[in-house]
């Protein structure tokens, strides 16, 4: 099987680079998968889930926040805010951002600036996000499952 070349860069560091046979990524118009030999394209990447798929390997996921994917016939190149491997996720974290971020959209309005209120929307999504792939992991672990099919593996919730 032919392989793209993924590069996953957050802000912060290059997260993951290596050929793969295919990338699940969380487009703000939808989830789509990039494969070798995709024509190219560039997409908005909203705060989700990226799955890598690699022959004769474990499936992986990341929890990215936004940013952009370029997709072209032989490689991925992600850029995004952050991105972390699920192992590499405090779920404690994620709950306590989670909970900051829903008190915070939850009170009154008022006096609220709008850059403000989407930046807790974001901080939201990004704490879910990472909750959803730090679980899915668990899951995937405790069923010995080597690689989950998709899209069965995004309907799990
Ligand atoms: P928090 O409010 O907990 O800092 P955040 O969404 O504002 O969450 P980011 O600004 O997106 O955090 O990320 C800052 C850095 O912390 C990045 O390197 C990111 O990968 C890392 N990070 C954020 N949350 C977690 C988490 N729950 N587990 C592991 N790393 C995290």
């Amino acid at each position: 099987m032919a392989t793209t070349h993924l590069s996953l860069i957050a802000q912060d560091r290059i997260v993951y680079e290596d050929d793969v046979d295919m990338v699940i990524l969380p487009g703000a118009s939808g989830v789509f998968a990039a494969l070798a030999k995709h024509a190219p394209m560039m997409a908005v990447l909203q705060p989700g889930e990226i799955l890598v798929r690699k022959q004769g390997e474990e499936d992986r996921y990341f929890a990215v926040g936004g940013g952009f994917a370029e997709v072209r016939p032989d490689e991925v190149v992600v850029l995004v805010r952050s991105a972390e491997a699920a192992e590499e996720i405090d779920i404690a974290r994620a709950e306590e951002a989670r909970r900051r971020a829903q008190e915070y959209l939850s009170s009154p309005e008022k006096e609220r600036d709008m850059e403000q209120r989407l930046a807790m929307e974001a901080a939201l999504r990004r704490s879910l996000a990472r909750m959803k792939v730090a679980r899915k992991r668990a899951a995937v672990r405790s069923r010995g499952a080597e690689q989950t099919p998709y899209p069965q593996s995004q309907q799990e919730e």
